[in-house]
C-alpha cells in the first residue's frame, strides 16, 4: 500500500496542488499565447466532476492549498459551482487555503461569491496601468475592466496580490509607478521574470527579458529592502520596502535555483499532472480516473507514480543566451 501523503524521491512534501481549468483565455497576451490559438477539444477537458474527483484525491492525500489557474479559469463555464462545492475541503479543515490567479476581467462578477465559498486572497495579474499598452501587451484585454475588477475583488474584502510580468523595454519605466500604486491599494505586488513557455512566433523572449536583480537594484536606488525568510516553497523570494512596509516579491525561475525547496505539481485542464514547470515528463491521471469510475485507487496509484517520478530540478537557462530548456508547451496548458 502507499503511503497516505505524498513525498517525492528528495523528499520534498508535496502539499500544493495548482489547477489549470481551462485553457482558453478572453486575453491574448504575447508572452504566453498567439493570437490564433488553437484549444483543446471540449472531450479532452477534465469534466467539472471530474476535476473535483481528481482535486479531492489530492487533498486526502496531503494537498493543503490548491490554487485555480488557466488559461482564464474565471472564463470557465460553472467554475464557480465547482469551487463551491469544492469549499467543503475548507470547511473541513482539510485544505489551508483556495485561491485563484486571474487576468481580472471577469472579478465584478464574481469577487463576493469567491469571498462568501471561503477565498480570502487572489492573484491578479497585471503588466502595466497605462490603457494603449495594456492593450498591446494582452492584445484583447481592457485596462477599466480589470481596473474595476480589482476594485471589486478588494471590496470584497479579499486580500490582491498584483503579478507582473516584468518586460524590457516596456514596463521598466512603469516600476515605481506600479510599485506606489500597490501601495495606495494596499495589494502586494510580485514580479515575475518571462519565462521560455510555448511557440510564440513573432515574439523574441531573450529580448523581452529582464532579470530580477536588475529590477531589484534599480528599486534600491529609491527604496531600502529588507530579505524576508518567508519562503512558499516556490520560485518567488519576498522584500519588505522599510520606507513603506510593503512587501514586494520577485519570481525568477531562470536566474536562481529554487527548485530544493519545490512542494507543488501542477495539473493541466485534460488531467497530465506536470511534477516540475521546466520539464517534459508528465502522468496521465485521466486515463485511471476515467477507467475507473467508482474506485480511486487506481488513480492515487497513479498519483504516487508520478510524484516519484518529480525531478530534482528545471532547464531554463538563459545564461549563453540562447533559449535552452524551453518547453513547447504554453503557460495557458500548464497554468501559472
Ligand atoms: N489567466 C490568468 C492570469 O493571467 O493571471 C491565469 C493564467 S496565466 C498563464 C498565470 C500567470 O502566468 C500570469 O501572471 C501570467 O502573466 C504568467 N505568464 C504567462 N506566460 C508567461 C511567461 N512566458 N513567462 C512568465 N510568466 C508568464
Ligand atoms: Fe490569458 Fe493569463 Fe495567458 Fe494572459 S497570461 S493570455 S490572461 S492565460
Amino acid at each position: 500500500m502507499y503511503p497516505p501523503v505524498l513525498v517525492d524521491p528528495f523528499k520534498r512534501s508535496i502539499n500544493y496542488l495548482r489547477v489549470s481549468v481551462t485553457d482558453r483565455c478572453d486575453f491574448r497576451c504575447v508572452y504566453c499565447m498567439s493570437e490564433h490559438m488553437t484549444f483543446l477539444p471540449k472531450r479532452e477537458l477534465l469534466t467539472l466532476e471530474e476535476l473535483d474527483r481528481l482535486c479531492s484525491a489530492f487533498v486526502h492525500l496531503g494537498v493543503r492549498k490548491i490554487r485555480i489557474t488557466g488559461g482564464e479559469p474565471l472564463v470557465r463555464r460553472g467554475i464557480l459551482d465547482f469551487m463551491r462545492r469544492f469549499s467543503r475541503h475548507l470547511d473541513s479543515g482539510l485544505l489551508d487555503e483556495l485561491t485563484v490567479t486571474t487576468n481580472g476581467s471577469q472579478l465584478r462578477r464574481f469577487a463576493t461569491q469567491l469571498h462568501q465559498l471561503g477565498m480570502r486572497r487572489i492573484n491578479v495579474s497585471l503588466d502595466t496601468l497605462n490603457q494603449s499598452k495594456f492593450s498591446r501587451v494582452t492584445r484583447w484585454g481592457r485596462l477599466p475592466q480589470v481596473l474595476d475588477g480589482i476594485d471589486a475583488a478588494l471590496e470584497a474584502g479579499l486580500r490582491v496580490k498584483i503579478n507582473t510580468v516584468a518586460l524590457k523595454g516596456f514596463n521598466e519605466d512603469e516600476l515605481f509607478n506600479l510599485v506606489s500604486w500597490c501601495r495606495q491599494m494596499d495589494m502586494d505586488i510580485t514580479f515575475i521574470e518571462v519565462m521560455p513557455m510555448g511557440d510564440i512566433a513573432d515574439e523574441d523572449r531573450i529580448g523581452q527579458y529582464w532579470s530580477m536583480r536588475d529590477l531589484r537594484a534599480q528599486l534600491s536606488t529609491v527604496y531600502s529592502l529588507t530579505d524576508l525568510a518567508e519562503r512558499t516553497g516556490g520560485p518567488a523570494r519576498y522584500v519588505r520596502v522599510e520606507e513603506t512596509g510593503q512587501k514586494i516579491g520577485f519570481i525568477t525561475p531562470l536566474s536562481h535555483n529554487f527548485c530544493e525547496s519545490c512542494n507543488r505539481v501542477r495539473l493541466t485542464c485534460k488531467g497530465e499532472l506536470y511534477m516540475c514547470l521546466g520539464q517534459e515528463d508528465s502522468a496521465d491521471l485521466r486515463k485511471p480516473l476515467r477507467d475507473h469510475p467508482s474506485s480511486d485507487t487506481p488513480l492515487i496509484a497513479a498519483i504516487h507514480e508520478a510524484i516519484a517520478r518529480k525531478p530534482k530540478g528545471h532547464d531554463f537557462d538563459y545564461s549563453r543566451q540562447v533559449v535552452a530548456g524551453n518547453v513547447t508547451r504554453h503557460m495557458s496548458h500548464t497554468g501559472g
